[in-house]
């Protein structure tokens, strides 16, 4: 695969990776609009997205092909984990390194 360019307006959606690594946990009151399915109960009061809390992680809600062309389908009410990861970040570069995709250099 080629390495993510500066010009390239929106790499993560050629990526993915961040959606296909870490457990997406959070505070039910942080996604008070994501359907129930998306959402696998931790404890009480703590759930995380439905497919990131296994050995080899994918939200439920990604689609597509990490490291090609991917979409988030609950993007309007991801929640906070997921707007916190920023690309080029730490967190981007362990996730894109565990699928194998270059950091991303953003100039
Ligand atoms: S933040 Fe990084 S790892 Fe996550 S989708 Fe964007 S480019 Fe990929
Ligand atoms: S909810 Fe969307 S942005 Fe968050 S991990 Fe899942 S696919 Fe990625």
């Amino acid at each position: 695969m080629s390495q993510p360019r500066p010009s390239d307006l929106k790499p993560c959606q050629q990526c993915g990776a961040c959606c296909a690594h870490f457990r997406v946990s959070f505070y039910w009151a942080d996604a008070p609009d994501l359907a129930p399915n998306f959402i696998e109960k931790l404890t009480p009061h703590i759930g995380c997205m439905s497919g990131s809390n296994q050995a080899r992680p994918r939200c439920q809600a990604l689609s597509g092909v990490i490291g090609e062309q991917v979409a988030c389908s609950v993007y309007a009410q991801r929640p906070s984990p997921c707007k916190e990861v920023q690309a080029g970040d730490e967190k981007c570069r362990k996730a894109r390194a565990a699928h194998g995709l270059p950091a991303l250099n953003l100039g």
